[in-house]
């Protein structure tokens, strides 16, 4: 689909430039007042000309910034070239305030303020040398009104600015929203897969647990090192009889985890008493920060389920000492959970897989706490964003629709 895509985006780029190239070519070639001099003018607008076209059709094959970068200076030379070789062509003028809309096309941040800021620049340098040095009045019609034109300029580079805005916000919703249906879809064909492996595993598991406890009984004829052995493959089946229930968490809507009105406050201070033994393990500690009307409709034992996942993972990524912050506010409609770690945080690349069964970069990570955490944030119309850089830290923003005080404080 995407070779499909990008295939019809080339057919598109080739016709668009076929026809700028026959554009280029006629404003070189026919009724070109200084076609019969061929003085310099004329062989820089040349040269220009063919190293724009060069660069147009090279670009699908060197699809980089770098590239881009020389394509919007080699097009802003070629335009101010134009602009300055052929004075009675007015709407030149026109094409100068168009520059960085080119770059739009792009779709390229970097680019867009790039072209933005040397068109700025290009035209400050026209302006002034047409006021200084255009003793001949070759560009009368702009001295009879260059605050009028200038305003004109900067209005137009204005409204490009806007439409870029626009267009690059839209476009960054639909990126967000095409993950996070990516990442549904990823939970829907987990759920399914948990349901048919749990099932098949999880017996064989407890009749071989079962037999192994009954043989390390006392008055077995196992000697001690055997019954030693038998503790380690109890210890390790009841790690797999974890992670499979775990995953059944998922694979089956449990009936009995009914909604209930959670004061958030209160359940994150019992979060913080329980996980107190373990922050002292790493010698870290927990920073709490909660307004106190913060209520949230969610099922507690899952939304503890959810805090001890996040928050564990912020003290196993800090450094020794270091202590994990946690900001809740309430906002208009909703609740924010912050949880901020200062630890070896992640690149864009690990953060892109968050959330995807068995991804874990731990030697002992089962890489099934996130995903139990998405699942749960979507269930309860949540939502969960991860900011990470790496050696910087990590915050972890979770939202809830909040919940009424008054008739929480009535219910409470
Ligand atoms: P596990 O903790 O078992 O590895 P998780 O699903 O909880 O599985 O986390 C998956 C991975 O995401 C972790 O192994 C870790 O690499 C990364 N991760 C999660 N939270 C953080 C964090 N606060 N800082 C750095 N890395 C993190
Ligand atoms: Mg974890």
């Amino acid at each position: 689909m995407k070779e499909f895509y990008s295939q019809m985006n080339k057919k598109i780029y080739y016709k668009v430039v076929s026809i700028i190239i026959v554009l280029i070519m006629i404003g070189l070639l026919v009724d070109n007042p200084r076609f019969y001099e061929l003085g310099v003018g004329y062989i820089l607008h040349s040269i220009l000309s063919i190293i724009l076209i060069a660069c147009l059709l090279l670009y699908p094959k060197y699809e980089n910034l770098t590239f881009r970068i020389i394509i919007m200076a080699v097009t802003t030379a070629f335009l101010y070239a134009i602009f300055f070789l052929y004075q009675g062509t007015v709407s030149n003028f026109i094409f100068l305030c168009f520059i960085p809309a080119i770059s739009i096309l792009f779709f390229d941040s970097k680019l867009f303020y790039f072209s933005l800021m040397l068109n700025t620049l290009s035209i400050s340098f026209t302006f002034s040398y047409i006021l200084l040095f255009d003793k001949e009045n070759l560009y009368f019609y702009f001295k009879q009104d260059l605050i009028g034109n200038l305003i004109n300029f900067i209005g137009s580079q204005a409204i490009i600015y806007l439409i870029y805005h626009l267009s690059y916000v839209r476009i960054k919703k639909q990126h967000l929203y095409y993950e996070q249906l990516q990442h549904s879809e990823r939970l829907k064909t987990t759920g399914q897969l948990a349901a048919a492996v749990a099932h098949e595993i999880r017996n064989p598991l407890t009749v071989v647990t079962g037999f192994l406890q009954l043989y390390n009984e006392k008055d077995t004829p196992f000697n001690n090192e055997i019954k030693g052995h038998f503790d380690l493959m109890i210890a390790e089946l009841n790690n797999a009889e974890q992670v499979i229930a775990q995953f059944l968490a998922i694979a089956k809507p449990d009936k009995n985890k009914k909604m209930e009105l959670v004061n958030v406050k209160v359940v994150l201070q019992s979060i913080t008493e329980l996980l107190k033994s373990y922050g002292l393990l790493h010698d870290n500690t927990i920073d709490l920060n909660v307004d106190e009307d913060c209520f949230i409709s969610i099922n507690h034992i899952e939304f503890k389920q959810l805090m001890i996942n996040i928050i564990k993972n912020a003290m196993e990524a800090s450094k020794l000492g270091d202590s994990v912050i946690i900001k809740t506010v309430r906002k208009n409609h909703f609740v924010e959970i912050k949880v901020i770690d200062y630890g070896y945080g992640m690149s864009e690349e690990e953060l892109k897989s968050l959330g995807t069964p068995f991804y874990s970069l731990k030697s002992n990570g089962t890489g099934l706490g996130l995903m139990i955490c998405y699942h749960i944030v979507e269930k309860y119309n949540g939502t969960i964003n991860f900011q990470s850089s790496k050696d910087t830290g990590t915050t972890v923003t979770i939202k809830f629709p909040s919940k009424n005080n008054v008739v929480a404080g009535l219910l409470l």
